[in-house]
């Protein structure tokens, strides 16, 4: 085992694990393969680069990605504060002005004397370790051999094709009924029963929603098992209630028919917290996914936790593969962090970047590390990592549905946010304390 960590790519994640490392006095060599090789979306040669938008998500109180950040504050994270001095005014959002962002970034790793910063594309994982892989959703193709070679073919995905995730406090369950089709096994399904009008008036509307334009490296190679809703009802108008909107099977108990079509949802977590809109893969724009599921009845009033997508990506099966340390149970000393992770989203890359940059830095110093508690949002990350199921692994965004709750009955959601973000930094400061011997002291 080196005395030094190696990090591949200074992406979000991977800037904010050599800057954590250094700042605790770990020399890093972080490599990055740009100026070099170019990816499919990156436009410059700078650490920490944003792809496409220049929004880090919301920065109101209280709400999940904003104690996501507050976290990585109370550890001096270098992409949060880079992008408090640099913040553009975008309401409720944490904007930057992506180049002085991203610019400043660059600076401070490339003048860190604990950072050797080196321009090349790494092909193969290299050994010993500890070495953080950090390569994102555009992991260069040779390098994605050689992890798939190593963790198992089926465990490393190309593409995610992500259904919308509902808050359950928000669904109408006067509307929506629990039934499994013919009743058989658990009532698991929640079903949102539609007549005719309602089934045609959304097929009208789902057809004339505006659609995310594809970028020119992805190409829509659907699997016909994860079809975009969209492109379903492109196909005739009976194609969705023949498909995942069929009702067959189902009884309404307020009716005691089968309604024309059904929505069915299925439970996110073992809390009953959030619910997916099974077979919902879509790319039409958020705000359109917000008015086009706004017309399912049962779900008029609903707040999405996690928005659809379908898009380029290369992530791993982190439930089979990594500890809740983020290393690689068969090769212990490969940790991975980032949106390759499963993760979704910059501040969760930057996250589970400085979540392995801790595990390496206990392990080279020869310490103990205990991950941090589920009440957190960095901990409900990791959570939501290594304790989800395996089988269907899709990456997640920060949001409440995550979060463990001591309390669930509040019904009143600004009071139980409030509850939850006041204990999420509570529990935060209690873990920094806990862990603070064995990943050493930074310098702040
Ligand atoms: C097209 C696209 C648009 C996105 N838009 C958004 C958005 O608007 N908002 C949002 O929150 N999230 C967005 N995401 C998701 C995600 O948040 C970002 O991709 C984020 O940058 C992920 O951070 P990361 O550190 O994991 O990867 P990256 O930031 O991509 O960093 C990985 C780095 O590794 C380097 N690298 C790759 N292979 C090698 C190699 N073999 N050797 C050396 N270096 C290598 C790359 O050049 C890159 O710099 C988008 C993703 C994609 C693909």
């Amino acid at each position: 085992m080196n005395d030094f960590l190696t990090i591949i790519g200074a992406g979000l994640a991977g800037s904010e694990a050599a800057w954590q490392a250094a700042e605790r006095g770990v020399p890093v060599v972080l490599y990055e393969m740009r100026s070099v090789k170019r990816t499919a979306a990156h436009k410059t040669d700078n650490c920490a680069e944003l792809v496409c938008s220049n929004s880090l998500g919301n920065n109101l109180p209280h709400s999940a990605p904003f104690i996501l950040k507050e976290e990585l504050r109370s550890f001096n994270s270098i992409i949060i504060s880079s992008a408090d001095t640099h913040s553009v005014p975008a309401g409720s959002a944490l904007a930057v002005d992506r180049e002085l962002f991203s610019r400043e970034i660059t600076e401070k790793i490339s003048n860190h004397p604990l950072i050797t910063l080196k321009r090349e594309e790494v092909v193969s994982i290299p050994s010993p370790g500890p070495v953080i892989i950090a390569t994102g959703p555009l992991t260069s193709p040779k390098l994605s051999e050689d992890i798939s070679q190593m963790i198992g073919q089926e465990y490393l995905y190309f593409y995610d094709a992500l259904s919308p995730i509902v808050d359950a406090n928000t669904i109408d369950y006067d509307k929506a009924f629990f039934a499994s089709r013919y009743g058989k096994g658990e009532a698991d399904y929640l079903n949102c029963p539609m007549n005719e009008k309602q089934y045609y008036d959304f097929i009208r509307e789902l057809n004339n929603a505006e659609k995310v334009p594809l970028a020119s490296f992805e190409k829509p190679v659907y699997f016909e098992g994860c079809m975009p809703i969209e492109v379903l009802a492109e196909r005739g108008p009976k194609t969705l209630s023949f498909g995942p909107l069929k009702p067959v099977g189902l009884t309404d108990p307020r009716t005691g028919k089968t309604p024309y079509a059904v929505v069915q949802l299925r439970k996110e977590n073992k809390e009953s917290s959030a619910y997916n809109l099974v077979g919902f893969q879509t790319k039409l724009t958020y705000p359109e996914q917000k008015r086009i599921i706004r017309m399912i009845p049962g779900l008029e009033e609903v707040e999405i936790f996690r928005f659809g997508a379908i898009h380029r990506n290369t992530f791993i099966n982190t439930p089979s593969l990594l500890s809740n340390e983020l290393e690689l149970k068969i090769n212990p000393g490969t940790y991975f962090a980032g949106q390759i992770t499963g993760v979704e989203g910059y501040v969760e890359s930057a996250s589970m970047g400085l979540l392995a940059s801790l595990s390496a830095t206990a392990k080279i110093s020869g310490k103990d590390y205990v991950p941090p508690p589920r009440d957190t949002a960095l901990g409900a990350l990791i959570n939501y990592l290594t304790a989800s199921g395996t089988k269907n692994f899709q990456p997640m965004n920060i949001n409440f549905g995550l979060f463990w709750v001591r309390e669930m009955k509040i019904r009143d959601k600004k009071v139980r946010n409030q509850n939850i973000s006041k204990n999420a930094l509570q529990q935060l400061q209690n873990w920094r304390h806990e862990i603070k011997d064995c990943i050493g002291s930074a310098a702040y």
